[in-house]
């Protein structure tokens, strides 16, 4: 393959200075950018063009088939992506990055690259909607077998991939109801079998979480949710083995759906700030967890930082820090939910999480928009469910505006 993104190549070098060697935050700032850019430019520029031009032919050529570093052609590499995908791959700690379009082209072209007719795939009931679509549509429509186990019963998940598989999918919280499932077991469970695992790490962030410390292959993100953080741009991205990311890459080389360059800059520039927020979504997630678990007119809460979580002690475990996603539901039924998240303030009812600004949504019309009703039944996910996505507001200020709000129930 002739240009694999030359900002992308797996740095070794360990040396406590090394950008690798530095805490998360610094890397959220630095990694991608340490040496000059072009024009001495003090930010990353967006190089907003799609082929690369060339006054030499055989400077061209050596470029073109992969014996010298540089760019050809924004649908293989870009410069803008390129710092993007050296950011995200340093904050995972993983041998390759590559930027997608959206999170589901992530996980669509990472699923479609690394399965064939006859494969089979082991992952869980509570995958992202649109995952979880193509474990029931996609893949079966292309003979792979999937096996989609119930989420919070580890020896479930043990049985399923000890029948033997070529991939283990996993995600982990879960989406909405914030289910944990143990990495470390389900990890060692699939190398026994010698099968890729593949971590969703797109609710816990890098700063939270590094699947892949825990030995996973491959670890993905919906960059659109805390990565970016603003609710401004689209994007995904895979890190991990080099030799599976390659493999990747040369799917979505021809398949085609890059990061723009000028997404890639709006989740750098997000990016930034990455610790800051997820840090601060932390304190404000388990203070409003902590605030409706209490309340009389709430009939239950799911977040894995309260003591209540069944899988409290796993999530305290391998999370740093336990987010800023929770899930509640009222007491009472839907025109009750619909009175109380009309009548709130300074929250968007709107699908998407991970941003700045609180959202809300129910998961009918967010991450199960999707399934159908019954099919929502069967995951536990009841349509008085709420999805809360905390953003940087002020904690006290939300939790005020939740108990007003929770009069009208
Ligand atoms: C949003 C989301 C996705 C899909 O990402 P897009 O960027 O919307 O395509 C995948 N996984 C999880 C956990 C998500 O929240």
């Amino acid at each position: 393959m002739a240009d694999y993104s030359p900002a992308n190549s797996s740095a070794n070098g360990e040396d406590s200075m090394s950008i690798t060697s530095q805490k998360p935050s610094t890397i959220a700032v630095w990694a991608g950018e340490e040496k000059p850019l072009a024009f001495g430019a003090a930010q990353v520029p967006i190089v907003q063009s799609a082929p690369f031009a060339y006054e030499d032919m055989d400077e061209w050529a050596a470029v073109a088939l992969g014996q010298t570093e540089g760019y050809i052609y924004s649908r293989n590499t870009n410069p803008t992506v390129g710092v993007f995908e050296e950011k995200c791959r340093i904050l995972e700690g993983g041998e390759k990055a590559i930027a997608f379009a959206s999170g589901m082209a992530a996980i669509s072209n990472t699923l479609l690259s690394l399965l064939s007719p006859g494969d089979r795939v082991v992952s869980i009931k509570d995958s992202y909607g649109g995952t979880s679509r193509l474990f029931m549509d996609t893949l079966p429509r292309m003979q792979i077998e999937v096996d989609l186990v119930d989420t919070s019963d580890g020896d479930a998940i043990d049985a399923a991939i000890a029948k033997g598989c070529k991939l283990v999918y996993l995600e982990t919280p879960t989406n909405p109801t914030l289910k944990i499932i143990d990495l470390d077991r389900a990890i060692r469970a699939a190398k026994a079998q010698g099968a890729v695992t593949v971590v969703d790490n797109t609710f816990a962030t890098p700063i939270n979480q590094r699947p892949l410390e825990f030995g996973a292959d491959l670890v993905l993100h919906s960059a659109t949710k805390y990565l970016g953080g603003h609710d401004d741009a689209m994007g995904g991205v895979l890190i991990g083995r080099e030799d599976l990311v390659r493999k990747v890459y040369e799917h979505r080389e021809i398949c085609g759906a890059v990061l723009s360059a000028f997404s890639a800059y709006l989740l750098l520039r997000g990016m930034k700030t990455l610790d800051l927020r997820v840090k601060k979504q932390n304190e404000t997630g388990l203070a409003v967890a902590r605030f409706l678990n209490q309340h009389p007119k709430v009939a239950s809460v799911f977040y894995p930082g309260l003591e209540t979580h069944d899988k409290h002690d796993v999530a305290k475990r391998q999370m740093s820090g336990f987010g800023g996603m929770l899930s509640f539901s009222v007491d009472g039924d839907f025109d009750a939910l619909k009175r109380f998240v009309g009548g709130l303030k300074y929250v968007h009812r709107a699908a998407s999480l991970g941003s700045v600004n609180t959202l809300i949504g129910p998961p009918s019309v967010t991450s199960h928009v999707e399934c159908t009703a019954e099919q929502r039944a069967a995951l536990g996910i009841s349509e008085t469910l709420l999805r809360y996505s905390c953003g940087v507001e002020d904690a006290d200020d939300l939790i005020a505006q939740l108990d007003e709000g929770l009069k009208s129930v």
